[in-house]
Protein backbone atom coordinates (compact mmCIF):
# COMPACT_ATOMS: atom_id res chain seq x y z
CA UNK A 1 0.00 0.00 0.00
CA UNK A 2 1.37 3.17 -0.73
CA UNK A 3 1.79 5.98 2.17
CA UNK A 4 -1.16 8.47 2.75
CA UNK A 5 -0.66 12.12 3.43
CA UNK A 6 -2.74 12.58 7.07
CA UNK A 7 -3.01 15.31 9.43
CA UNK A 8 -4.51 14.71 12.81
CA UNK A 9 -6.15 17.77 14.47
CA UNK A 10 -6.02 17.30 17.84
CA UNK A 11 -2.79 15.20 18.81
CA UNK A 12 -3.69 14.46 22.48
CA UNK A 13 -4.65 10.58 23.92
CA UNK A 14 -6.85 9.36 20.61
CA UNK A 15 -4.95 11.42 18.31
CA UNK A 16 -1.60 10.54 19.27
CA UNK A 17 -2.52 6.82 19.15
CA UNK A 18 -3.98 6.77 15.61
CA UNK A 19 -1.11 9.47 14.21
CA UNK A 20 1.47 7.42 16.08
CA UNK A 21 0.68 4.50 14.78
CA UNK A 22 -0.33 5.27 11.28
CA UNK A 23 3.11 6.95 11.57
CA UNK A 24 5.02 3.52 12.35
CA UNK A 25 3.12 2.11 9.72
CA UNK A 26 5.20 4.17 7.26
CA UNK A 27 2.39 6.82 6.39
CA UNK A 28 3.32 10.31 6.14
CA UNK A 29 2.10 11.74 9.43
CA UNK A 30 1.38 15.11 10.45
CA UNK A 31 0.06 15.87 14.42
CA UNK A 32 -1.55 19.29 14.43
CA UNK A 33 -2.16 20.88 18.13
CA UNK A 34 -2.22 23.91 20.42
CA UNK A 35 -0.89 22.58 23.40
CA UNK A 36 2.97 23.69 24.11
CA UNK A 37 3.32 20.63 26.54
CA UNK A 38 2.19 17.85 24.01
CA UNK A 39 4.29 19.98 21.19
CA UNK A 40 7.53 20.45 23.06
CA UNK A 41 7.49 16.64 24.23
CA UNK A 42 6.61 15.07 20.99
CA UNK A 43 9.27 17.15 19.19
CA UNK A 44 12.08 16.32 21.79
CA UNK A 45 11.69 12.76 22.22
CA UNK A 46 8.89 11.39 19.46
CA UNK A 47 6.11 9.71 20.54
CA UNK A 48 6.09 7.14 23.91
CA UNK A 49 3.40 4.66 22.48
CA UNK A 50 2.47 1.45 24.56
CA UNK A 51 0.06 -1.14 23.58
CA UNK A 52 -0.25 -4.78 24.09
CA UNK A 53 2.58 -5.12 21.36
CA UNK A 54 4.92 -3.47 23.75
CA UNK A 55 6.44 0.26 24.29
CA UNK A 56 8.50 1.88 21.82
CA UNK A 57 9.30 5.66 20.49
CA UNK A 58 8.14 6.92 17.05
CA UNK A 59 9.37 10.35 15.66
CA UNK A 60 5.59 12.37 14.29
CA UNK A 61 6.07 15.98 13.20
CA UNK A 62 4.10 18.06 15.09
CA UNK A 63 3.08 21.27 14.51
CA UNK A 64 0.70 24.00 15.05
CA UNK A 65 -2.27 24.81 13.33
CA UNK A 66 -0.47 28.13 12.25
CA UNK A 67 2.61 26.25 11.11
CA UNK A 68 1.06 23.34 8.77
CA UNK A 69 0.86 24.02 5.03
CA UNK A 70 0.81 20.83 3.70
CA UNK A 71 -2.92 19.70 2.36
CA UNK A 72 -3.34 16.24 3.31
CA UNK A 73 -5.31 13.05 1.66
CA UNK A 74 -7.23 13.05 4.87
CA UNK A 75 -7.79 15.27 8.24
CA UNK A 76 -8.70 13.16 10.91
CA UNK A 77 -10.48 15.36 13.44
CA UNK A 78 -9.66 14.04 17.51
CA UNK A 79 -9.70 17.06 19.43
CA UNK A 80 -12.31 16.94 22.28
CA UNK A 81 -15.93 17.70 20.43
CA UNK A 82 -16.31 21.29 22.35
CA UNK A 83 -13.14 22.44 20.25
CA UNK A 84 -13.82 20.81 17.04
CA UNK A 85 -15.01 24.31 15.58
CA UNK A 86 -12.19 26.35 16.88
CA UNK A 87 -9.82 23.64 15.14
CA UNK A 88 -11.05 23.24 11.72
CA UNK A 89 -11.37 27.03 11.78
CA UNK A 90 -7.42 27.29 12.34
CA UNK A 91 -6.85 24.65 9.84
CA UNK A 92 -8.96 26.05 7.74
CA UNK A 93 -6.21 26.34 5.15
CA UNK A 94 -5.46 22.57 5.12
CA UNK A 95 -8.42 21.69 3.76
CA UNK A 96 -7.85 21.44 0.25
CA UNK A 97 -9.85 20.50 -3.07
CA UNK A 98 -9.17 16.79 -2.97
CA UNK A 99 -8.74 16.93 1.21
CA UNK A 100 -11.66 14.56 2.70
CA UNK A 101 -12.23 14.93 6.47
CA UNK A 102 -13.11 12.40 9.22
CA UNK A 103 -14.04 12.13 12.61
CA UNK A 104 -14.40 9.34 15.40
CA UNK A 105 -15.13 11.87 17.74
CA UNK A 106 -17.95 10.77 20.57
CA UNK A 107 -21.48 12.00 20.80
CA UNK A 108 -23.70 14.03 18.02
CA UNK A 109 -23.53 16.55 15.95
CA UNK A 110 -19.95 15.79 14.78
CA UNK A 111 -20.90 15.44 11.29
CA UNK A 112 -22.81 18.45 11.21
CA UNK A 113 -19.44 20.43 12.29
CA UNK A 114 -17.35 19.06 9.46
CA UNK A 115 -20.00 19.79 7.08
CA UNK A 116 -19.31 23.47 7.63
CA UNK A 117 -15.78 23.40 5.97
CA UNK A 118 -16.23 20.51 3.26
CA UNK A 119 -19.19 18.88 1.35
CA UNK A 120 -20.75 15.88 2.47
CA UNK A 121 -19.20 13.35 -0.24
CA UNK A 122 -15.70 14.26 1.43
CA UNK A 123 -16.87 13.72 5.24
CA UNK A 124 -16.74 10.62 6.63
CA UNK A 125 -17.81 9.80 10.34
CA UNK A 126 -17.44 6.33 12.47
CA UNK A 127 -17.05 5.27 16.09
CA UNK A 128 -14.36 3.17 17.55
CA UNK A 129 -13.65 1.57 20.97
CA UNK A 130 -10.19 2.32 20.76
CA UNK A 131 -8.79 3.40 24.23
CA UNK A 132 -5.90 5.75 24.79
CA UNK A 133 -5.08 7.32 27.65
CA UNK A 134 -2.34 10.41 27.27
CA UNK A 135 -0.27 9.43 30.83
CA UNK A 136 2.02 12.58 30.60
CA UNK A 137 2.74 14.57 27.08
CA UNK A 138 4.15 12.78 24.37
CA UNK A 139 3.17 9.16 26.24
CA UNK A 140 0.20 7.09 25.17
CA UNK A 141 -1.27 4.02 26.35
CA UNK A 142 -3.63 1.85 25.14
CA UNK A 143 -4.81 -1.62 25.80
CA UNK A 144 -6.97 -4.14 24.43
CA UNK A 145 -8.75 -4.94 21.63
CA UNK A 146 -10.62 -2.46 19.30
CA UNK A 147 -12.86 -2.02 16.68
CA UNK A 148 -13.27 1.11 14.38
CA UNK A 149 -16.38 1.44 12.24
CA UNK A 150 -16.34 4.31 9.21
CA UNK A 151 -18.66 5.89 6.89
CA UNK A 152 -18.89 8.21 4.12
CA UNK A 153 -21.60 10.73 5.24
CA UNK A 154 -23.43 10.81 2.26
CA UNK A 155 -23.45 6.96 2.11
CA UNK A 156 -21.45 6.89 -1.26
CA UNK A 157 -19.08 3.71 -1.70
CA UNK A 158 -15.14 5.71 -1.56
CA UNK A 159 -12.07 4.27 -2.83
CA UNK A 160 -10.50 6.74 -0.51
CA UNK A 161 -12.25 5.66 2.69
CA UNK A 162 -11.30 2.01 1.92
CA UNK A 163 -7.65 3.04 1.62
CA UNK A 164 -7.96 4.31 4.88
CA UNK A 165 -9.91 1.65 6.59
CA UNK A 166 -7.07 -0.48 5.14
CA UNK A 167 -4.14 1.43 6.32
CA UNK A 168 -5.62 1.87 9.69
CA UNK A 169 -6.53 -2.01 10.08
CA UNK A 170 -2.86 -2.66 8.75
CA UNK A 171 -1.39 0.03 11.82
CA UNK A 172 -2.83 -2.10 14.09
CA UNK A 173 -6.21 -0.09 14.84
CA UNK A 174 -8.47 -2.89 13.34
CA UNK A 175 -11.09 -0.85 11.26
CA UNK A 176 -13.74 -1.06 8.41
CA UNK A 177 -16.03 0.84 6.10
CA UNK A 178 -19.37 0.00 7.56
CA UNK A 179 -23.24 0.95 6.85
CA UNK A 180 -23.51 0.10 10.78
CA UNK A 181 -21.30 2.97 11.54
CA UNK A 182 -24.28 5.13 12.37
CA UNK A 183 -26.25 2.36 14.92
CA UNK A 184 -22.46 2.21 16.29
CA UNK A 185 -22.43 6.15 16.96
CA UNK A 186 -25.87 5.91 18.17
CA UNK A 187 -24.88 2.61 20.81
CA UNK A 188 -21.62 4.02 21.91
CA UNK A 189 -24.15 7.60 22.31
CA UNK A 190 -26.61 6.11 24.57
CA UNK A 191 -23.34 4.33 26.44
CA UNK A 192 -21.50 7.55 27.42
CA UNK A 193 -24.39 9.36 28.09
CA UNK A 194 -26.09 7.28 30.59
CA UNK A 195 -22.09 6.27 32.44
CA UNK A 196 -20.23 9.43 31.51
CA UNK A 197 -23.13 11.54 33.47
CA UNK A 198 -23.93 9.69 35.79
CA UNK A 199 -20.32 9.14 37.31
CA UNK A 200 -19.10 12.42 36.91
CA UNK A 201 -22.23 13.62 39.11
CA UNK A 202 -21.88 10.46 41.50
CA UNK A 203 -17.77 11.70 41.33
CA UNK A 204 -18.22 7.47 41.03
CA UNK A 205 -15.81 5.24 38.91
CA UNK A 206 -17.93 3.15 36.67
CA UNK A 207 -17.15 0.26 39.31
CA UNK A 208 -18.02 2.41 41.68
CA UNK A 209 -22.01 3.26 39.51
CA UNK A 210 -22.27 -0.71 39.27
CA UNK A 211 -22.06 -1.50 43.15
CA UNK A 212 -25.23 0.70 43.67
CA UNK A 213 -28.16 -1.32 42.34
CA UNK A 214 -30.35 2.06 41.95
CA UNK A 215 -27.62 3.59 39.88
CA UNK A 216 -26.95 0.55 37.99
CA UNK A 217 -31.77 1.03 37.44
CA UNK A 218 -30.66 4.87 36.58
CA UNK A 219 -28.27 4.11 33.80
CA UNK A 220 -30.12 1.57 31.90
CA UNK A 221 -32.83 4.05 32.38
CA UNK A 222 -31.31 7.27 30.54
CA UNK A 223 -29.52 4.48 28.18
CA UNK A 224 -33.47 3.65 27.25
CA UNK A 225 -34.19 7.23 26.77
CA UNK A 226 -31.30 8.12 23.81
CA UNK A 227 -32.35 4.72 22.18
CA UNK A 228 -36.17 5.85 21.53
CA UNK A 229 -34.06 8.76 20.29
CA UNK A 230 -32.11 7.32 18.05
CA UNK A 231 -35.46 5.03 16.88
CA UNK A 232 -37.11 9.03 16.24
CA UNK A 233 -34.46 9.73 14.45
CA UNK A 234 -34.96 6.56 12.11
CA UNK A 235 -31.62 4.19 13.77
CA UNK A 236 -33.68 0.99 15.15
CA UNK A 237 -31.43 -0.44 17.55
CA UNK A 238 -31.56 -3.32 19.27
CA UNK A 239 -31.92 -2.45 23.22
CA UNK A 240 -30.57 -5.84 24.53
CA UNK A 241 -27.45 -5.19 22.71
CA UNK A 242 -26.97 -1.57 24.26
CA UNK A 243 -27.97 -2.87 28.14
CA UNK A 244 -25.48 -6.25 28.05
CA UNK A 245 -22.70 -3.58 26.74
CA UNK A 246 -23.52 -1.39 29.93
CA UNK A 247 -24.14 -4.28 32.19
CA UNK A 248 -20.56 -5.81 30.97
CA UNK A 249 -18.61 -2.62 31.99
CA UNK A 250 -20.43 -1.83 35.04
CA UNK A 251 -19.13 -5.54 36.02
CA UNK A 252 -15.76 -5.51 34.57
CA UNK A 253 -14.84 -1.24 33.92
CA UNK A 254 -14.27 -1.51 37.88
CA UNK A 255 -11.92 1.51 38.57
CA UNK A 256 -12.28 3.02 35.06
CA UNK A 257 -13.15 6.95 35.49
CA UNK A 258 -15.10 8.10 32.45
CA UNK A 259 -13.23 11.13 30.60
CA UNK A 260 -16.43 13.18 31.97
CA UNK A 261 -15.55 12.71 35.48
CA UNK A 262 -11.85 12.93 34.65
CA UNK A 263 -12.17 16.55 33.37
CA UNK A 264 -14.47 17.81 35.98
CA UNK A 265 -11.52 16.47 38.62
CA UNK A 266 -9.05 18.69 36.41
CA UNK A 267 -11.30 21.56 36.13
CA UNK A 268 -11.98 20.97 32.89
CA UNK A 269 -15.07 21.96 30.44
CA UNK A 270 -16.79 18.39 29.27
CA UNK A 271 -18.30 16.88 26.34
CA UNK A 272 -21.50 16.93 27.61
CA UNK A 273 -23.08 19.42 25.15
CA UNK A 274 -22.34 16.54 22.67
CA UNK A 275 -23.61 14.58 24.86
CA UNK A 276 -26.76 14.79 27.20
CA UNK A 277 -27.18 18.34 25.73
CA UNK A 278 -27.59 17.32 22.14
CA UNK A 279 -30.05 14.56 23.16
CA UNK A 280 -32.24 16.73 24.70
CA UNK A 281 -32.23 19.39 22.47
CA UNK A 282 -33.27 16.48 19.32
CA UNK A 283 -35.57 14.55 21.80
CA UNK A 284 -37.58 18.28 22.13
CA UNK A 285 -37.11 18.66 18.22
CA UNK A 286 -39.38 15.24 18.21
CA UNK A 287 -41.43 16.40 21.01
CA UNK A 288 -40.79 14.56 23.54
CA UNK A 289 -39.06 14.47 27.15
CA UNK A 290 -35.88 12.73 28.09
CA UNK A 291 -36.22 14.06 31.66
CA UNK A 292 -33.10 11.97 33.10
CA UNK A 293 -30.83 12.54 30.59
CA UNK A 294 -31.90 16.31 30.83
CA UNK A 295 -31.07 16.17 35.07
CA UNK A 296 -27.72 15.15 34.50
CA UNK A 297 -27.32 17.65 31.56
CA UNK A 298 -28.24 20.42 34.18
CA UNK A 299 -26.15 18.51 37.02
CA UNK A 300 -23.37 18.52 35.10
CA UNK A 301 -23.45 21.82 33.13
CA UNK A 302 -23.68 23.44 37.09
CA UNK A 303 -20.45 21.02 37.90
CA UNK A 304 -18.70 23.14 35.07
CA UNK A 305 -19.85 26.50 36.04
CA UNK A 306 -18.48 26.09 39.51
CA UNK A 307 -15.31 24.85 37.64
CA UNK A 308 -15.30 28.28 35.33
CA UNK A 309 -16.47 30.59 38.51
CA UNK A 310 -13.22 28.77 40.37
CA UNK A 311 -10.55 29.78 37.61
CA UNK A 312 -11.30 33.21 37.40
P1 LIG B 1 -7.64 14.78 24.49
O1 LIG B 1 -8.12 15.90 25.35
O2 LIG B 1 -6.62 13.83 25.04
O3 LIG B 1 -7.04 15.38 23.14
C1 LIG B 1 -7.60 16.47 22.47
C2 LIG B 1 -6.45 17.29 21.89
O4 LIG B 1 -7.02 18.33 21.09
C3 LIG B 1 -5.58 17.98 22.97
O5 LIG B 1 -4.22 17.62 22.79
C4 LIG B 1 -5.81 19.47 22.71
O6 LIG B 1 -4.66 20.26 22.98
C5 LIG B 1 -6.15 19.46 21.22
N1 LIG B 1 -6.80 20.70 20.78
C6 LIG B 1 -7.69 21.48 21.46
N2 LIG B 1 -7.99 22.57 20.72
C7 LIG B 1 -7.28 22.46 19.57
C8 LIG B 1 -7.15 23.29 18.40
N3 LIG B 1 -7.81 24.45 18.28
N4 LIG B 1 -6.34 22.88 17.39
C9 LIG B 1 -5.65 21.72 17.51
N5 LIG B 1 -5.71 20.90 18.59
C10 LIG B 1 -6.53 21.28 19.60
O7 LIG B 1 -8.96 14.01 24.01
P2 LIG B 1 -9.06 12.47 23.56
O8 LIG B 1 -9.24 11.61 24.76
O9 LIG B 1 -7.97 12.17 22.59
O10 LIG B 1 -10.48 12.49 22.82
C11 LIG B 1 -10.64 13.03 21.52
C12 LIG B 1 -12.02 12.64 21.00
O11 LIG B 1 -12.09 11.22 20.84
C13 LIG B 1 -13.17 13.00 21.95
O12 LIG B 1 -14.34 13.30 21.21
C14 LIG B 1 -13.40 11.72 22.73
O13 LIG B 1 -14.71 11.60 23.26
C15 LIG B 1 -13.15 10.68 21.64
N6 LIG B 1 -12.73 9.35 22.13
C16 LIG B 1 -11.82 9.23 23.12
C17 LIG B 1 -11.43 7.96 23.52
C18 LIG B 1 -10.36 7.76 24.57
O14 LIG B 1 -10.22 6.62 25.05
N7 LIG B 1 -9.58 8.75 24.93
C19 LIG B 1 -11.98 6.82 22.90
C20 LIG B 1 -12.90 7.00 21.87
C21 LIG B 1 -13.26 8.28 21.47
Amino acid sequence: MSALRIAILGAGAMGSLFGGLLAEAGHAIELIDVDPAQIAAVRARGLLIRTDAGERRVAVPILRPQEATTQPEWLIVFTKALHTQAALAMARHLIGPDTRLLSLQNGLGNAEKLAAFAKAKRIAIGMTTAPADLIAPGEVHSHGQSRTRMIMLDGHKDARLNELAAALDAAGLPCAVDPEAIVAIWEKVAFNVALNSLCAVTQRTVGGLGAAPDGRRLAHAVADEVLALARAEGCAIPPERTHATIDHALDEHGAHKPSMLQDLLAQRPTEIETLNGAVVRAAAKHGFAVPRTEALYVLVKMREADICQDRT
